[in-house]
């Protein structure tokens, strides 16, 4: 819970934006006109559920339409309301900015509880509120393309582009409408995953940079490093699985709403997933020690603290206890204004949000490029890849028999060399190349100058330049 002496969300995050912008020389009229939120469309629509008439509410923010379409996904949630929605659709602005996929900055919540209604409740409540943001151009493939987010996922999604497509018969480009499709219905390999692998390679970068992870009092690669998460959602259960799977890094404790578990040895995290499907919680799970304090869990000892779950849960109540050194965020706001200025002051380093969490979108982006390409993904780079590593294959077989040489390239050499870029393979390369290179420019900003704090500071600053160069260029 937040303390009352705290400023909402969207406050937040545009305090945020005024500490970063203090550093920079922006004109005041454009400070504000990036700052404020452009509009939010509210609905109340009713939808006919077990014999009577439910009525829900739901929202549409654009924040700025800097470049279109605009880009966020939807929440599904009892908890959503304007504020939360707007202070989302402002981060999306600053993530696209920074990991440079072109779009403005949009989100959109319904206020839900997903778990309170069947499959076949769900697709008609859905299918209805797209109806009322198709109609207004809030779901569009030029103009504003939603995605997963919380409560949200490819099947949501799935009915979303189903209900443009029959409202919009002749739109060639109907697919594009919406991203975080389910493959078989226009989606990438790839996507699912993408937020999690995203927080992978992040801090793969990050331990790239020894003078940055000495920053945060930790030495060496991620190997050993002691991670706590919080939320086995899609995010927390991607990132902490490959950190844990592929990276040699432990999780020692795992944060849900029944409670957390922990253990120093360090947790299966399929295990927990499994035992979290199967009972809804995560008490119960053999080998570790179940603490019913959940939120407690954040405070404990740890090399990496992980909060994937909601924005908000580090504040003005819990910041001063938390010990970890090094804090990613891979939720949208999991640390509120008053908490960041507690922990930078303990010299805790945050890799923040707009950073942390791009995998996601940038994964959309290579949805939605391929969705208006109309072909598969990678597929005009894999075939002149493949006459690449053909040409290369066959001069080399040929030098050896002119030679006498006698070499031989293996069966399965040539068959990995000359089919190894399939769509994953591609996406995956993609969002990597994207997450160092967005950190590379942010942490260029926080070494250039003394007065840039921290990577906060410094991502916002490279996102608003970004923003603003585009305002310059292109008029309002
Ligand atoms: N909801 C995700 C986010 O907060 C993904 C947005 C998108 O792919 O458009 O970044």
């Amino acid at each position: 819970m937040l303390a009352v002496n705290e400023p909402s969300f969207r406050e937040s995050v545009d305090l945020m934006f005024n500490r970063a912008v203090r550093l920079m020389d922006l004109s005041p009229g454009l400070e504000n006109k990036i700052r404020v939120c452009n509009s939010t469309y509210t609905v109340r629509f009713g939808v006919r559920l077990r014999g009577k008439i439910e009525t829900f509410t739901g929202y549409r923010s654009v924040h700025s339409e800097h470049m279109e379409p605009v880009k966020g996904g939807i929440r599904y949630a009892l908890s959503v309301n304007q504020d939360e929605v707007e202070a989302l659709a402002a981060l999306m602005t600053y993530k696209c900015a920074l990991v440079e996929t072109p779009f403005g900055g949009s989100k959109g919540g319904l206020c839900i509880d997903p778990r309170a209604w069947d499959e076949h409740e769900l697709e008609q409540i859905t299918r209805r509120f797209a109806y009322e943001l198709i109609k207004r151009d809030l779901i569009h493939p030029a103009q504003n393309v939603p995605a997963p987010d919380m409560g949200t996922g490819e099947r949501e999604m799935a009915w979303i582009a189903d209900q443009y497509a029959r409202m919009n018969t002749t739109d060639i480009n109907a697919k594009a409408c919406v991203t975080g499709k389910p493959p078989h219905a226009g989606g990438i390999q790839g996507r699912v995953e993408a937020t999690g692998r995203g927080v992978q390679y992040a801090l793969r970068e990050f331990f790239r940079h020894p003078e940055d992870v000495a920053r945060a009092r930790l030495s060496g690669g991620l190997e050993g490093k002691r991670i706590i998460v919080q939320g086995l959602g899609n995010v927390g259960y991607h990132a902490a699985r490959f950190l844990s799977e592929e990276d040699g890094a432990k999780v020692i404790a795992i944060i849900e709403r029944d409670g957390a578990l922990v253990s120093a040895a360090g947790l299966e995290v399929e295990a927990v997933k499994q035992h979290l499907a199967a009972t809804g919680g995560l008490q119960g799970f053999a080998g570790a020690t179940f603490v019913e304090q959940g939120a407690s869990v954040l405070e404990e000892d740890c090399d990496i603290l992980i909060p994937a779950a909601m924005e908000g849960v580090i504040n003005l109540s819990n910041a001063h206890r938390i010990r970890a050194p090094l804090i990613l965020e891979a939720a949208n706001g999991p640390i509120t204004y008053g908490a960041d200025e507690i922990l930078s002051k303990k010299g805790c380093v945050i890799i923040p949000d707009l950073y942390a969490n791009a995998g996601g979108v940038t994964v959309s982006y290579f949805e939605w490029v391929k969705n208006l390409s109309h072909i598969r993904f990678g597929r005009m780079q894999r075939r002149a890849e493949e006459a690449r590593s053909r040409l290369l294959v066959d001069e080399l077989e040929r030098l050896s028999a002119d030679q006498g040489l006698g070499w031989r390239l293996t069966a399965d050499f040539k068959d990995r060399f000359l089919t190894g870029s399939d769509e994953l393979a591609l996406v995956r390369s993609g969002l990597d190349d994207t997450m160092r290179t967005a950190y590379q420019s942010i942490r260029e900003v926080w070494h250039a100058r003394p007065e840039v704090p921290d990577l906060r500071v410094a991502a916002y600053m490279t996102a608003i330049d970004r923003v603003a160069k585009t305002y310059r260029s292109k008029g309002l």
